[in-house]
């Protein structure tokens, strides 16, 4: 059994909202939702962080993008927009070390982030 949380929700080990589940990648709100609409997108293969990704990643990080699109459009958030963001590494403020894209919406998001 992998130790890794995110691996385990993919895998339907731990229990999650899924929104979404297709071969290559699994959606689920999060826990601690930062907006109205707070989902995120896995691949379902572990990949550390997007710097772990190489060229024959491609595919996969173009289906985790066009995913968070659909989803957006799915929730409602088309007209009003929304975020979609891929914290990274410390200073990126990634906590769990399995790639997830979030998608954020549903309130106006500030910018620069904190
Ligand atoms: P990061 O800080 O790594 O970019 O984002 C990790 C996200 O995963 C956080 O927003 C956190 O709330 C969420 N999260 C952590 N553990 C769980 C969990 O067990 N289930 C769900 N649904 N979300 C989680
Ligand atoms: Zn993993």
């Amino acid at each position: 059994m992998s130790a890794c949380i995110f691996c385990r929700i993919a895998a339907g080990e731990i229990p999650s909202a899924v929104v979404h589940e297709d071969d290559v990648c699994v959606a689920f709100r999060d826990i601690e939702p930062r907006a109205p609409v707070h989902i995120l997108i896995v691949p379902r293969r572990h990949v550390a962080s997007l710097a772990d990704l190489t060229a024959e990643d491609v595919v996969l990080a173009g289906h985790l993008q066009l995913t968070a699109a659909r989803l957006a459009a799915a929730e409602g958030l088309g007209g009003t927009g929304y975020r979609v963001v891929v914290n990274t590494g410390d200073d990126g403020g990634q906590t769990v070390p399995h790639l997830h894209v979030h998608l954020l919406g549903g309130r106006h998001l500030g910018w620069p982030p904190g």
